[in-house]
């Protein structure tokens, strides 16, 4: 190429220009050897990711936090004092616990990012003469790139060709108005909004269709060169970890004033100041649960990857939360509930019914007995062919289809009567089109055959029938439409579960051009397709799965009402006697109205996508907690209503992606179940991980509040307090991340939202547990001292009862109501790695001279080991039976 594309005003050049320039061809794009030229000088047509927040500026901010700016002042105030070996593991394991969190977040930050990338985009290109779809990614300068409504413009385009075309350039211009889009060159100080006839690379589509050619990719394009666009860091916060902010907050207030109370009581009673301070350290250090936030983020981030692997990527954190909560899921019907693998069963022409052999999108099969193609049933395939955008191709003996499966469906079957769609649009070029959509639900092309204009539509009956006012007969003569007739065909076809597509013509079109006007009336019907697409495999499963979690699963559907009512009672979502709700039926009524109906109601059925937009609220009005799916862009609205908008990775508009909160890469609806046990799973384990750790943190504060008031020395110091917090959560607590997911998720009714985190079952565990820790930690503390042992060795002991018990513990939260046995005890082995490893540390803690002048301790005996475990079990045994007790009392109930 001979310009840097940089520096060309693109826009001011007319397109063949501009194609000279590029050395590019705008009908049949540019050959695989040239591709890979240029990708070799361009690179990949991807923006260089915008460098996050630095390491640096990350690692301070873990000490911006209220926990951590406590923990320095008493580790100053120690200082101070002279007690330098205290301040400085003090210091020290701040350190350590912004190591920590700087590496769990930033893994989970790389996790959420990857994710992201993860789903790629995909564009239509014209290249050696045929369409393709590839990811965007592999563009380079020259390629044809053709766009139609809902798709993200990949790369800079000089647009060439344009037929309704408007787009949404508000990421780069910042208006949010949409823009007209048309080909011819404009004056070379235009400014970059006004520049119609090109498109920028991050701004989407929203209807009509055109081409362009690539002039710049990656970081060349204005995107690019801006990079406004960049993705940020992801944000890590979710409802429910602001929750636990908050939370840990008011703790950290309520647990300052104990703390200043504890110091003042000490005082009066006469006890040493420096003695008090300390115990009032303790206690803060102490009774804050420090690793609830880290853990949270964690458990979060596996869940995120966790659903990702069963296919749902989660684009917006908080929906791993809203997932376990949801209660409606409403799902599109073609390409989620079913294949979207169009077969065209039958075709109903002139009256005449014939049938079509072979399955999938292979062209081998036969029309009828093999008869000769002729009238109506010609006229019908060869509309289907022109008024088509799809592409029919071969690679390594299989057949697939660019575009819609409707129209590739029409192309199989055409082939199967010998008509070959390319050689047809050689011989009858388009002239024009009104490109598909769904609210219009029908498309219409323009060409001349024989010297006559005809404009050939195809879409759903109920938008063709009205406008047609002849049919063409068997023969191919026009006669008198027979309404009725092929009502009662449509209907026939739509009852046994086919999917109905009319198509009809209008005959002499005076007008080159085609619009909405000239489809109002005066066709001629020509015929019906009955397509099958069958139900999902996994559907029907995943279906029965959401009923017994208390989820209801409605079907939104473009499609015809008996269609989508037979495919809905083989799904299971409907059931014999119901009925569907017509789009047009849903616009009669007002909102109250449609509030009561949503609750009865399985199927809706022609609805329009703006409509989806009022049932979602409808629903909502209804308290319910509803996901949605979509692909198109009129779903983006709906999309953003929804408590969790989901797009299709395969079939959806690039628009819908960008609304969603959750994308399925294959389309399925059983990933948006699968994606809901995780998100049930996720929760469990977050509430798994607070029951855990909430104990120690009491446990501690009760320990160090008791031993003043009683005017016994404290059984454990601040630094041997941050010691079992700091190492406990991370070998012991942060394993239940990795907990498995407990059968009985999709056995429950969902989470209602606005529920506490704990219920009062748990917070009476948590209470248990923590006084279980104090009689066991300060019992034996004593009995040590009265034993005559050392003030550092009874310490010790004090501090391996609470690791112990919190190590056995962990065994009872593994399931929040069935018993640590049943679950299977090495059902998750970090437990045991975490288990092991918190071993060797006590270990080390004990018996390692170093650790015990850092930390006091001292080695101790046999004897004390068997007294700990002792404690340990015991509050294993109490927990098991409390929870048994429990769950015998809600079974009785
Ligand atoms: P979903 O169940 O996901 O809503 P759908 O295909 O049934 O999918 P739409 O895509 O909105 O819904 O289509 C609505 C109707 O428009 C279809 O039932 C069919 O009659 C018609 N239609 C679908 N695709 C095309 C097409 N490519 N060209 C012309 N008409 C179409």
């Amino acid at each position: 190429m001979r310009d840097e594309p940089a520096r060309v005003a693109w826009h001011f050049l007319a397109a063949e220009e501009v194609a000279l320039r590029l050395e590019a061809s705008c009908a049949d794009g540019l050959g695989e050897a040239e591709v890979i030229g240029r990708r070799a000088v361009h690179g990949e047509n991807r923006i260089s990711p915008r460098a996050r927040k630095g390491p640096l500026r990350r690692f301070a901010l873990q000490f911006v936090q209220p926990l951590v700016v406590v923990l320095l002042l008493a580790a100053v105030v120690t200082a101070l004092l002279g007690e330098w070996v205290d301040a400085g593991v003090i210091f020290g394991v701040t350190l350590i616990n912004a190591i920590i969190g700087f590496i769990q977040e930033g893994r989970a930050e790389n996790a959420l990012a990857a994710l992201s990338l993860a789903v790629t985009s995909e564009v239509t290109v014209l290249r050696a003469g045929g369409k393709q779809r590839l990811p965007s990614t592999e563009l380079v300068p020259g390629d044809i790139v053709l766009l139609a409504a809902g798709d993200k413009v990949p790369a800079d385009l000089r647009l060439f060709r344009s037929k309704d075309l408007q787009a949404i350039e508000s990421a780069l211009t910042g208006e949010s108005a949409a823009v007209s889009k048309h080909g011819a060159a404009l004056p070379e100080d235009t400014l970059l909004a006004d520049r119609c006839n090109m498109a920028y690379a991050g701004t989407v589509m929203i209807s009509g269709q055109g081409a362009g050619l690539v002039v710049a990719t990656g970081d060349r394009t204005e995107t690019g060169r801006i990079s406004r666009l960049i993705a940020e860091a992801p944000d890590l916060t979710t409802p429910l970890t602001r929750k636990m902010a908050s939370f840990s907050n008011w703790l950290l207030i309520a647990i300052s004033l104990l703390a200043l109370l504890t110091f003042a009581v000490g005082l009066l009673r006469g006890e040493a100041a420096f003695e008090m301070f300390m115990a009032a350290v303790a206690l803060a250090v102490g009774a804050i649960p420090e690793g609830l936030p880290a853990a949270m983020t964690i458990t979060l981030a596996i869940g995120v990857s966790r659903m990702a692997r069963r296919r749902a990527i989660i684009r917006k954190l908080p929906a791993v939360e809203t997932l376990g909560s949801t209660t409606v899921i409403c799902s599109d019907k073609t390409g989620t509930l079913t294949e979207n693998q169009m077969t065209v069963r039958e075709i109903h022409a002139g009256g005449v019914q014939t049938m079509v052999s072979g399955n999938g999108y292979a062209p081998n099969g036969k029309l009828g007995d093999g008869q000769e193609i002729s009238g109506a049933l010609r006229e019908c395939l060869l509309a289907g062919v022109l008024c088509n955008d799809a592409a029919l191709r071969r690679s390594n003996r299989h057949w697939e289809i660019v575009g819609d499966p409707t129209e590739g469906a029409l192309l199989v079957t055409a082939r199967k009567a010998g008509l070959d769609e390319r050689t047809l649009a050689t011989m009858f070029p388009r002239l024009d089109e009104i490109p598909f959509d769904s609210a219009r639900q029908y498309m219409a092309t323009l060409h001349e055959i024989e010297g006559t204009r005809i404009a050939y539509f195809k879409g759903a009956l109920e938008q063709l029938l009205p406008r047609s006012v002849s049919m063409l007969d068997a023969d191919g003569t026009v006669v008198a439409l027979r309404r009725a007739e092929i009502d009662g065909a449509a209907r026939n076809m739509a009852a046994q579960g086919l999917r109905v597509l009319a198509v009809a013509r209008l005959f002499g079109a005076e007008a080159t051009t085609l619009d909405a006007a000239s489809a109002a009336g005066g066709l001629q019907f020509v015929g019906l397709f009955g397509m099958i697409d069958p139900p999902r495999a996994k559907a029907i499963s995943a279906v029965r799965a959401c009923h017994a979690a208390g989820i209801a699963v409605k079907m939104i559907t473009g499609d015809h009402a008996v269609t989508a009512l037979s495919i809905a009672r083989h799904l299971g979502i409907a059931q014999a006697g119901d009925s569907a709700l017509t789009g047009r039926e849903l616009a009669a009524l007002d909102d109250d109205a449609l509030r009561t109906v949503v609750r009865s109601t399985a199927v809706f059925a022609r609805v329009e996508p703006e409509q989806k937009l009022r049932l979602v609220r409808a629903l909502q009005a209804n308290g319910e907690i509803v996901a949605m799916t979509g692909d198109g862009v009129n779903d983006a609205p709906a999309l953003k209503q929804a408590d969790i908008g989901i797009a299709m990775g395969q079939a959806g508009t690039e628009v819908a992606k960008d609304a969603a909160d959750m994308v399925l890469t294959d389309d399925d609806f059983a990933s948006i179940e699968a994606a809901i046990e995780e998100g049930r799973g996720v929760f469990d384990n977050l509430v798994k991980f607070i029951t855990w750790t909430l104990p120690t943190n009491f446990g501690e504060g009760l320990v160090i509040v008791a031993a003043v008031l009683a005017g016994a020395t404290l059984p454990i110091t601040p630094l041997q307090i941050l010691w079992i917090n700091m190492t406990t959560a991370v070998f012991l607590g942060l394993m239940l991340a990795f907990e498995p997911i407990e059968h009985s998720v999709m056995h429950r009714p969902p989470r209602p939202p606005g529920q506490p985190i704990l219920d009062p079952a748990l917070v009476w565990r948590i209470v248990l547990v923590s006084v279980l820790l104090l009689a066991g930690s300060f019992g034996l503390f004593l009995l040590e001292l009265e034993q005559g042992n050392s003030l550092a060795e009874a310490r010790t002991v004090a501090v391996n009862v609470f690791v112990v018990v919190e190590a056995m513990y962990l065994f009872n939260c593994r399931s929040l109501t069935r018993s640590a046995w049943r679950i299977g005890v090495f059902s998750n082995p970090a437990i045991w790695y975490g288990v092991l490893v918190m071993a060797l540390l006590q270990g080390l803690l004990t018996y390692l001279p170093l650790m015990n002048r850092l930390f006091a301790t001292a080695p101790i005996g046999v004897n004390e080991w068997l007294e700990i475990a002792a404690v340990g079990i015991v509050a294993f045994v109490v927990v098991g039976l409390e929870k048994r007790w429990r769950t015998r009392r809600r079974v009785g109930a």
